[in-house]
C-alpha cells in the first residue's frame, strides 16, 4: 500500500466542479492511473500515502487536498476538501463525475496531467487527447 511513495510518475485528472455543500466552484484532483486512457496499474481508492512533492504540485494547481477522516473512511485519506466550507468532495462522487468527461471533445475546466517530481510533464485537455497520445 506504500508503493505510492516510490512512484516516479502520477496521472491525475483535474477539473472544476460545484462543491456539493456550498455550491461554490472548486478544483478537484483524482488519480486516474490505470484508467483506460493513461498507463499504469489501477490506483487504490482513498489513498493514504502520497509523496510531499506530489501534494505540493496538486495544491499549486488549485486542488485543495488534505488528509481527512470521514464517516466512510474512518482511518482517513487524502481527500479533496472545499476551501470555502471545508466539505470533503467524496471520492465515489468524483469517480462517477469523471465518467461524464469520457466522451467530451472540449470539456471546459478539465485536464489530465502527467506529473513527476520535476513538475508537469504532459497536459491533455480531454480524455481523448490523453488516450490518443498514450495508445496511438
Ligand atoms: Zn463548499
Amino acid at each position: 500500500m506504500n508503493h505510492n511513495l516510490n512512484k516516479l510518475t502520477f496521472y491525475y485528472a483535474l477539473w472544476q466542479r460545484k462543491c456539493w455543500k456550498c455550491k461554490k466552484d472548486v478544483i478537484v484532483a483524482l488519480n486516474v492511473e490505470g484508467w483506460s486512457f493513461v498507463p499504469g496499474e489501477e490506483g487504490e481508492l482513498w489513498t493514504q500515502k502520497l509523496p510531499d512533492w506530489l501534494l505540493k504540485h496538486l495544491r499549486s494547481l488549485g486542488a485543495n487536498i488534505h488528509y481527512r477522516k470521514t464517516l466512510i473512511v474512518k482511518e482517513g485519506y487524502y481527500a479533496n476538501v472545499c476551501p470555502y466550507c471545508n466539505a470533503v468532495q467524496g471520492e465515489w462522487f468524483l469517480r462517477e463525475e469523471i465518467l461524464n468527461y469520457l466522451y467530451e471533445k472540449n470539456p471546459p475546466n478539465f485536464k489530465i496531467l502527467e506529473i513527476r517530481k520535476e513538475g508537469i510533464i504532459r497536459q491533455f485537455n480531454s480524455v481523448k487527447e490523453a488516450n490518443d497520445y498514450y495508445f496511438p
